[in-house]
């Protein structure tokens, strides 16, 4: 990876360095966290001797679980196209308008695709 190419929207080498490392690390954070929150698979197969009432907390649970790993996986697949777009030098461009996303925004979630007024 060859930063000194790359100066998109008045970002600097050291600026995107920066981003990229904190996707980075958030990224494997997530990854981490998807590991951590399994799906269980053979519902209805482990009944025996559970009352209604702890079946339907199980369920609820795991439907919990996947909605917790869908929005994961959302982010992460956010940080992954943010982590293209460095390499492509098209980092800090907002996807609707390709106007440079304001610094603040960034700053606060490097995975940000889209500019505040197209938010
Ligand atoms: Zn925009």
């Amino acid at each position: 990876m060859i930063f000194c190419y790359i100066y998109t929207f008045g970002m600097t080498q050291e600026e995107l360095k920066k981003y990229k490392d904190s996707l980075e690390s958030n990224k494997k954070e997530l990854e981490e966290l998807i590991a951590k929150t399994p799906l269980v698979e053979d519902m209805g197969s482990d009944t025996e001797g559970t009352s209604f009432d702890q079946e339907a907390d199980e369920a609820e649970a795991m439907v919990n679980n996947a909605a917790i790993r869908d929005s994961l996986k959302e982010r992460l697949k956010a940080i992954d196209n943010a982590l293209e777009k460095i390499d492509k030098g098209e980092y800090g461009k907002c996807e609707k308008c390709n106007e440079g996303i304001d610094e603040e925004k960034i700053e606060t979630s490097p995975e940000s695709s889209l500019c505040r007024n197209c938010k």
